[in-house]
């Protein structure tokens, strides 16, 4: 059985990139930028202050010149003027055009305007450049600002717009069949349900996982557990959709069918299980068109757990995210994991550890409310055991 390093490899060797397109960039918050971002000015675009106040020509302050001739008004988004005489001085805005001939901004605090003067005060300090920034000090004409492969975060959006980028090249949605199978399960808006049944609940695990990730359009199938059913409805959602992302009908059982009827439908397995509680029976291959499918075991644990672990990031790295920052979390206390299986454990924030996790009470891949009153869950290899906070790899829910 494969370990889940393993397992990455493989799932990360079947995964092409995903498709682009251009949209406005009010659309493309939160998806994945597939083009860089140049400058395409000097930032800033010329000499600003950066401060309410006056502009001057240092040189005269330092040949003693206290009291200056008011010029005229300097706004923001006004043309530069020129200073006409040695001693003479323009009110100036944050943000405005330095007037051409000054080089030193004194804030409005230290100077007393009166009567077509500005005084600034007799223990100001005034150096050159001070209260303003220059034309390019930030970047030049031309250069990078932002690179591919980021998600687009609201500061982005702020560098894309302040360079006219009004349209961005994104990663285009990427359309996501989230399948459950089983006779047992049921809608959950039923209110009426027989001891039998189940709400098929880790369906909208999965959905709002893809939603919180904000590069995904996703749709919610319910198929039995019937190779017929099973095998014509699969073929429908394959001609429809980027990805398919099953739970359930994977493992050992008499009614499970899902491995069987993606092999007849020419979906190609890359792996079936992975040697990690829980989780075990995962299932992976690709279609004749190369589109992934995921097929989770149906245990609400083990459903939430290979989707954070396995699912989203490479689907996010599919979509031409370049960095994916790998959470660690210290353990609270000492653990040993017992061999064989990597072990996937549910972990929450202790408020007295100053930031380490620690185990939830937890009793097996069944016991979904426990996920719950976790923050995540923690990845721990086989035979080892591990200190008192020594980091390790931490999947958190909300990424
Ligand atoms: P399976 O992987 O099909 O053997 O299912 C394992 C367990 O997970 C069974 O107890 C199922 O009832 C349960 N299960 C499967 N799919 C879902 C689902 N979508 N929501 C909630 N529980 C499920
Ligand atoms: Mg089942």
């Amino acid at each position: 059985m494969i370990l889940p390093a393993q397992a990455d490899k493989l799932i990360a060797r079947h995964l092409r990139d995903f498709p682009v397109e251009r949209v406005a960039l009010t659309d493309a918050s939160g998806l994945v930028l597939r083009e860089d971002i140049f400058a395409d000015r000097d930032l800033p675009a010329f000499d600003k202050s950066t401060m309410d106040g006056i502009a001057v020509c240092l040189a005269s302050w330092e040949h003693g010149t206290r009291k200056f001739v008011l010029e005229g008004v300097q706004p923001a988004g006004q043309k530069a003027p020129r200073l006409k005489r040695n001693d003479g001085c323009f009110e100036i805005m944050t943000g405005a055009m330095l007037p051409e001939g000054c080089d030193c901004v004194v804030p409005i605090e230290r100077v007393r305007i009166e009567n077509g003067h500005a005084v600034i005060a007799s223990d100001a300090a005034l150096s050159r450049g001070q209260f303003m920034v220059r034309q390019a000090a930030d970047h030049k004409k031309g250069e990078r600002l932002l690179a591919k492969g980021i998600r687009m975060l609201p500061p982005h959006t702020a560098v894309a717009a302040s360079v006219g980028k009004s349209r961005v090249l994104v990663t285009r949605k990427i359309k996501v069949a989230v399948i459950a199978t089983g006779n047992e399960l049921v809608n959950i808006a039923r209110q009426k349900i027989a001891p039998h049944q189940i709400r098929l609940s880790n369906s909208y695990a999965l959905l709002s996982l893809l939603k919180r990730a904000g590069i995904f359009e996703s749709e919610l199938f319910h198929i039995k557990d019937d190779p017929k059913a099973l095998r014509s409805r699969l073929n429908k959602i394959l001609k429809g959709f980027d990805v398919l992302v099953l739970s359930g009908g994977v493992s050992m059982g008499k009614f499970d069918y899902v491995p069987s009827v993606l092999k007849d439908l020419g979906v190609r397995v890359a792996f079936h299980k992975i040697a990690q509680r829980p989780g075990k029976p995962f299932w992976f291959g690709t279609s004749r068109k190369r589109q992934p499918v995921f097929a989770l075991p149906g245990n609400p644990v083990s459903t939430l757990v290979c989707a954070y672990r396995y699912v989203v990031p490479h689907l996010l790295r599919a979509a031409g995210v370049k960095v994916l920052h790998p959470d660690s979390a210290a353990l609270a206390k000492t653990l040993r994991v017992a061999p064989p299986l990597v072990k996937f454990l549910p972990v929450k924030f202790d408020p007295r550890t100053q930031g380490a996790v620690r185990a939830v009470g937890y009793s097996g891949s069944g016991d979904y409310v426990s996920l719950a009153q976790a923050d995540g869950f923690v990845e721990l290899l086989p035979g080892r055991t591990y200190r008192q906070n020594e980091r390790v790899k931490f999947f958190r829910w909300t990424i």
